[in-house]
């Protein structure tokens, strides 16, 4: 039977740390993090996750504003706007929520923002800087939080094999990149791999990050594996990931349950990498 990893435990304690260090940082420079989130449209599901993200600030000390575009807005409108906060010096962190309508190019929005503002990490000079094994500004939540789970098991990373399915920007691709950073063994897998099942069976880790309720089955994993489940799938059993947990977990050695997994740890990793922007600003030094 599998350990889980509480990502909703893990999260938490991230976060009052983040809160420490924001409030040390307020009293010695004065200094005050801020991340603005850029909102095009009413999609339901962006709505609520920025809402989280605003409320998940606000907890901790950090100021949070959202600007709101109709759907219909011109690109040319956003990316005006991207390059004014930009120069916004009382902003630390900017956020576009994706997905975007499909008649504003996201690529176009993404290279507006200023890499050193960049907390979501999509900025090409960020996953450029990652790709070549450097040091970005600022690496994607959501494959930061991946890795702090899989490290808060104590399983030696290096020489593993590890297989990662999905290769978006956002979740596959960088994920990979960190996995290989730590002297994994990568294999990353997508729509067009071919016997998926096969592939999930040699990984000492596996990543599920593709979002198909439920995709990857019990008998798909190796023994005492680390899985950990980045899925969000809304089911006629509520929320489940891209891995059938009841499955998984008799098999697995550590798995991450969804909701409680993943989730929270993407967004604590938001306000440390908002914390840390801030800080850079202010020349403030935080370990
Ligand atoms: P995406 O749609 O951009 O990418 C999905 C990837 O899965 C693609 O690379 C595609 O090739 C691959 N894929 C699709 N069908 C497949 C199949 N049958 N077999 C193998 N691979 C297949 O999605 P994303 O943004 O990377 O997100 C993936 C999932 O993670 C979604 O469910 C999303 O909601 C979730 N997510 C969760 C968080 C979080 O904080 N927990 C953050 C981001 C994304």
């Amino acid at each position: 039977m599998a350990m889980i990893i509480d990502g909703k435990a893990m999260a938490m304690g991230i976060r009052k740390e983040v809160a420490e260090k924001v409030a040390d940082l307020k009293k010695t420079t004065g200094v005050e993090p801020k991340l603005m989130v850029v909102l095009i449209g009413e999609d339901p599901a962006s709505t609520i996750y920025v809402k989280n993200k605003e409320k998940a600030c606000k907890e901790t000390g950090i100021n949070a504003e959202t600007i709101r575009f109709p759907a219909e807005i011109k690109e040319e409108e956003v990316v005006a706007a991207v390059k004014e906060i930009n120069r916004q010096k009382e902003t630390h962190g900017i956020l576009v929520q994706l997905p975007i309508p499909k008649h504003i190019s996201e690529e176009k929005i993404i290279e507006a923002i200023s890499p050193e503002k960049d907390v979501d990490g999509l900025h090409p000079n960020n996953l450029g800087r990652l790709l070549k094994g450097g040091l970005p500004w600022f690496v994607s939540c959501t494959p930061m939080g991946i890795m702090e789970m899989v490290l808060s098991t104590g399983v030696e990373i290096k020489g593993k094999e590890a297989v990662v399915v999905g290769r978006s920007n956002m979740v596959g691709k960088p994920t990979a990149l960190l996995l290989l950073a730590r002297h994994a063994t990568v294999t990353i897998c997508h729509s067009r791999t071919t016997d998926l099942k096969e592939v999930c069976k040699r990984a000492d880790i596996l990543v599920g990050a593709v979002g198909k309720p439920e995709l990857i089955k019990g008998d798909w994993i190796k023994k005492g594996a680390v899985v950990i489940d980045v899925g969000i799938n809304r089911s006629e059993k509520g929320l489940v990931g891209d891995v059938d947990f009841k499955q998984a977990k008799e098999v697995a050695g550590y798995i991450s349950p969804v909701p409680g997994g993943v989730g929270p740890m993407t967004i604590a990793m938001l306000l440390k990498n908002t914390l840390t922007s801030a800080a850079r600003s202010a020349g403030y030094h935080l370990e």
